[in-house]
């Protein structure tokens, strides 16, 4: 796509270069050139969207974008890190304008909301597939890592789980021709297409936190990274896992998609570890970021994560999510 290419570079994306005093040169050359405080770690992180399989395949141009972006954000706010710039890989089936003006524009909206610039990339012709390379900043030695959860740790989970596996659900049962007055499922695919990474609770757990993840995969198999990587198992109170008003209403109706929502990803939440010495400091921190911290469970001896009621009756559960060479859900 040669002589395309360089017109949607132009068109599309050369103006996202935002100035930023670490940007010393954006978009345009063969390469981009930044500086870095030298007080700061660099985190860096890439994930890649696909057609069909990261969303469905009528997702929205916007929805995409932000999608794309948010779930990069998402791993610097897991890490405790702040956003510094972004590259884009993008490969388009063929030069599609009023896709390529959506996309841009949600892509700019999110990357200005977050203070992030765009820096470079690549366009090529090809299936449907997004690629973000993310940077951010630490301080020295103050990333979150998974593998700092010690025993007797309190868990916590941020906002609320499951709702963009809901959402996704009612996408697969075709409901997308909702009802004016079905505000509750929309919440659920707002869920789903729309993840606010939470950016600055991850910077404010910075030092709080001993072990953190983002929700990518769903709750258990998240907490389970952490577990594993710590060295340590978890007991979880099933009765405390967090969900929304759409969520508890959804599931009034359908009861049987409950035991599956945990093991379901993109909730883009934070699950973290805190030792009980520092878990007075959540209330404060959960205020300034308007954001509720539920306290799901405590990290104990062992390798495993025991699921309970709420009472002291252990649940079983199943631990089946999705892995992307298995192409299902194990
Ligand atoms: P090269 O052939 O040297 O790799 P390209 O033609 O791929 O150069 O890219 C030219 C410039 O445009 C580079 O600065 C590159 O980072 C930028 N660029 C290409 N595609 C994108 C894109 N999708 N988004 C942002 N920047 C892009
Ligand atoms: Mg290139």
């Amino acid at each position: 796509m040669s002589v395309s290419e360089f017109e949607i570079i132009n068109r599309y994306f050369a103006s996202q270069t935002t100035a930023a005093e670490n940007i010393i040169l954006g978009i345009g050359d063969d390469a981009a050139v930044v500086s870095m405080p030298a007080d700061k770690q660099l985190v860096v992180s890439v994930d890649t969207l696909i057609s069909g399989v990261h969303f469905p395949v009528q997702t929205s141009p916007a929805d995409i974008a932000w999608k794309a972006l948010a779930v990069n954000l998402s791993d610097l706010a897991a890490m405790g890190a702040s956003p510094a710039w972004f590259t884009l890989a993008l490969s388009l089936p063929e030069v599609m304008h009023n896709w390529l003006a959506a996309f841009s524009e949600s892509l700019a909206d999110i990357s200005s909301i977050y203070r992030i610039p765009l820096i470079g990339g690549d366009t090529t012709c090809g299936p449907l597939s997004i690629t973000i390379q993310v940077a951010g900043c630490v301080p020295p030695g103050q990333a979150l890592l998974r593998s700092g959860a010690k025993v007797g740790d309190q868990i916590f989970v941020s906002g609320s789980i499951g709702d963009a596996a809901l959402g996704l659900h009612l996408l697969q049962q075709q409901s997308e021709n909702l009802g004016e007055t079905d505000y509750l499922s929309r919440d659920l695919i707002r869920r789903l297409n729309r993840p606010q990474p939470r950016i600055e609770l991850g910077q404010a757990l910075r030092g709080i936190a001993s072990a953190c993840i983002d929700i990518s995969d769903g709750l258990f198999a998240d907490l389970s990274h952490i577990l594993k990587a710590s060295a340590v198992g978890a007991r979880l109170q099933q009765a405390k896992i967090p969900l929304s008003e759409a969520a508890q209403q959804f599931l009034i109706d359908n009861p049987l998609l409950r035991s599956g929502i945990y093991n379901r990803g993109d909730d883009y939440e934070l699950c973290f570890c805190v030792a009980a010495e520092k878990c007075g400091q959540l209330d404060t921190i959960a205020k300034e970021q308007h954001c509720s911290l539920s306290h799901i469970g405590e990290i104990v001896s062992g390798d495993d994560l025991q699921l309970f009621d709420g009472q002291s009756n252990r649940l079983d559960y199943r631990h089946d999510s999705y892995d992307h060479f298995m192409n299902k859900h194990e």
